[in-house]
């Protein structure tokens, strides 16, 4: 047994955690196979109903597709089946607990017969790694228990990494690397336990790694401080780290972010914003948001849409809520009524809508600008793409293969939403 086939749902960390599985079976003499795998892994997701049932619908799809292959699976929904012995008939061969995800790459590996293994080379195959970009995570867990939230019951609470087992994670992966994420369930939980603090990381891949750019799969509210914005400042000019801020607000009402117990106001929140668009206006900012939560009226909604509208966030990602048992939410819902499907739907197309403006605005003020561009493996037509230092992509036609490389480009026109640009 030497094939295998992995799967991701849900957040950076889950991405980060099916990377560091595939580096190490890969280095275990496993080559990935999408023709006949012997071993298949889905790292699921729990996060909502949907995240939920897509996890279960690819598990059905993977067992009629690779009839004799073992299915093993993990993350948070498979921990949440296990515990509540949900959907105990699925076609699969083994769970892997959140808690002894750390030893997944060695289960696996023992769920194959160790003596078909063969030495292999690293074949590292997902998109990211094919344009030299690698997920490392630096944080598990959280200990903020936000209302609706299933996380901290389901990934424990917070363990960080130390800071020097980082640098060292990213000077030996693979090379050329251009672009590492660091990623964590919840930044401000980071270096609690360990006496470390998240400025201090980035500080030190910054300066002891030879990584041209560095990015934060999320960064959380709590971390965007007065520490975080003396640091943005000072290291701006290195252009090291990618201006792409994915901080998730979840709404832009007061009454709704207590009941959510998310622990800060929509203005902390707006000058929070600010500070970052004042030190860098071409900064990405994107954000989640959770509509249609229990006590979410027309005018509560309102409050968000407006929140969003009027500040530099230029990326949306939108979520119905769907309770999760024995969340404080869960509970909640005898006192703060819940919205109907259709509502829920009708506020989420809203904010897409206005998310797609928004992005579309942001695109706009890019063009004539300056950048370093990312190129990417993928292209469209004669065009590379390329991501630029604050992650949008741009399409640079270049007539050479550049995957991987960082050069430096101006953006000269937008067409049909896309931004297009040249290397100067
Ligand atoms: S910060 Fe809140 S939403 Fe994020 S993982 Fe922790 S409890 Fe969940």
């Amino acid at each position: 047994m030497n094939t295998y086939l992995s799967f991701s749902f849900g957040c950076r960390v889950n991405q980060a955690e099916k990377e560091t599985v595939d580096r190490d079976l890969t280095k275990a003499g496993f080559t990935r196979s999408e023709a006949d795998p012997d071993l298949c892994l889905v790292n699921t997701c729990c996060v909502t109903a949907k995240a939920e049932r897509e996890s279960r619908q690819l598990i059905y799809q993977l067992r009629r597709k690779y009839p004799k292959a073992k299915i093993i699976i993990t993350g948070c929904s498979a921990t949440y089946w296990q515990r509540h012995r949900l959907y105990r008939n699925l076609p699969i061969d083994l769970i892997v607990e959140n808690a002894k995800k750390d030893r997944l790459a060695k289960t696996l590996l023992k769920t194959a017969s160790p003596h078909q293994l063969s030495r292999g080379h690293l074949q590292l195959e997902n998109k990211l790694r094919q344009s030299g970009r690698a997920m490392v995570k630096i944080q598990d867990g959280c200990h903020r228990f936000c209302s609706y939230c299933i996380v901290p019951y389901l990934r424990g609470l917070p363990r960080s990494e130390k800071i020097k087992a980082i640098v060292k994670k990213v000077n030996f992966l693979e090379k050329p690397l251009s672009e590492v994420i660091l990623t964590a369930i919840n930044t401000e939980a980071f270096g609690y336990d360990t006496k470390e603090t998240l400025i201090n990381l980035l500080k030190a891949v910054i300066d002891k790694t030879k990584v041209p750019r560095i990015s934060l799969g999320s960064i959380h509210p709590w971390s965007v401080n007065e520490e975080f914005f003396i640091f943005y400042r000072e290291y701006l000019s290195q252009n090291r780290l990618v201006n792409y801020f994915h901080i998730p607000l979840q709404s832009g009402s007061d009454k709704i972010l207590s009941l959510m117990k998310r622990g800060y106001t929509r203005t902390e929140f707006e000058d929070k914003l600010k500070r970052i668009n004042q030190i860098n206006p071409f900064a990405l900012i994107a954000t989640d948001i959770i509509v249609g939560f229990l006590g979410e009226t027309d005018a509560e909604f309102e409050e968000t849409y407006q929140f969003v509208k009027n500040s530099p966030i230029s990326k949306l990602h939108i979520f119905p809520y769907s309770a999760r048992i024995n969340t404080a939410a869960y509970y909640l819902a005898k006192r703060y009524p819940e919205p109907d499907r259709t509502v829920k739907e009708k506020r989420a197309k809203a904010l897409r809508e206005l998310g797609k403006k928004k992005y579309q605005e942001f695109l706009d003020q890019n063009v004539g600008r300056v950048s370093t561009a990312l190129f990417l493996k993928e292209k469209a037509g004669e065009y590379n793409q390329a991501l630029l230092d604050n992650r949008v992509l741009a399409y640079i036609k270049t007539g050479k293969d550049l995957t991987g490389r960082i050069e430096r480009i101006k953006i000269v026109g937008i067409k049909n939403g896309q931004l297009f640009g040249k290397i100067i």
